[in-house]
């Protein structure tokens, strides 16, 4: 079997580029330009590249960028009153606080005074609850990005036997979720599983988020299977997911590489979730 390599890159280009213009007839139909306002606690490297990413995206795409940059002793009121101001103020359309927060910061408390309209992470527990109604609101980005790939690709959803590897409240349970209503029949793996492997091989759909790199190789794989790789590892000096990519050529149908397949995804959705938001609180 021919192995489809799902190039991230590209669908996440194709994201950014209708994002754009979507941005643009906004800005000309309303006279106001969405705006992201990204938080940044701390100097911690990896996050200031995140940030920096993050902030050259929506500047391309045409959305404000609206930094603010606090230092890492910064205390848990301040960081409030700064999402509280963001929250009030009508140019800010989207709200992100990189995470991790530094230690001593409640990044729960934090994140939960994002208002719902402006929650371009997904991650508050307002917007948790309105996807697990499947109500209008911002989607975790990370998991969003999964299902534009597998649309793009013209993988069906309703009806298929998906299996999520991992639960957290960034990747696995929203994704779950969104599967669900989507009319998959979802199943989560998680390290208290037994007998997960003969849970993966039952999938049609395989998504892996369970930041262990390699964990997944062809036992684990139904041939015909479409694995989607959401974990990222820099295993030296290269970047490696939670899958062995090599093991899984000519027996899966469709597989994400790493780099260059769920990680682009991720800025795209958040491009995308900022226009929206801006919608939202037009309407
Ligand atoms: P996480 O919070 O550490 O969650 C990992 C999940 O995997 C947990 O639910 C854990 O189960 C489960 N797990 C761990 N070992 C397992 C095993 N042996 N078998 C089955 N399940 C197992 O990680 P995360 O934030 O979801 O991130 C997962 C990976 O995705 C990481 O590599 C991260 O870097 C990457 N990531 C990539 C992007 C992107 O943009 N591409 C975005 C976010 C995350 P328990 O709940 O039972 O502990």
């Amino acid at each position: 079997m021919a192995t489809r390599i799902i190039d991230g890159k590209a669908t996440a280009d194709d994201v950014r580029v209708e994002v754009a213009t979507a941005v643009a007839a906004f800005t000309h139909s309303t006279g106001t330009t969405p705006g992201l306002a990204t938080i940044l606690v701390g100097d911690d490297p990896a996050s200031e590249v995140y940030v920096r990413n993050k902030r050259r995206a929506a500047s391309a795409a045409g959305i404000a960028d609206l930094h603010v940059h606090l230092p890492g002793d910064a205390a848990q009121d301040e960081v409030i009153r700064v999402v509280d101001k963001l929250a009030a103020d009508p140019a800010v359309s989207g709200i992100l606080v990189q995470l991790p927060l530094p230690d001593g910061l409640d990044a729960a408390a934090i994140i939960d005074r994002i208002p719902w309209q402006k929650d371009v992470d997904g991650l508050t527990t307002t917007s948790a609850g309105l996807l697990a109604r499947d109500q209008i609101g911002l989607r975790p980005c990370t998991p969003s990005g999964v299902l534009t790939l597998l649309d793009a690709h013209e993988i069906p959803l309703a009806g298929a036997e998906v299996v999520v590897v991992g639960r957290s409240e960034l990747v696995g349970r929203p994704l779950a979720q969104l599967m669900l209503h989507r009319h998959s029949t979802v199943t989560t793996v998680h390290s208290r599983t037994r007998n997960s492997s003969d849970v993966m091989r039952r999938a049609d759909i395989l998504v892996v988020a369970a930041g262990i790199p390699g964990l997944i190789g062809r036992e684990h794989v139904k041939k015909g299977a479409t694995v989607i790789d959401v974990g990222i590892h820099r295993v030296g000096g290269r970047l490696r997911g939670d899958v062995r990519f090599d093991e899984l050529l000519g027996h899966a149908s469709h597989l994400t590489p790493v780099p260059g397949g769920v990680g682009p995804m991720t800025i795209a959705e958040l491009l995308r979730n900022t226009l929206r938001a801006a919608e939202i609180q037009r309407a």
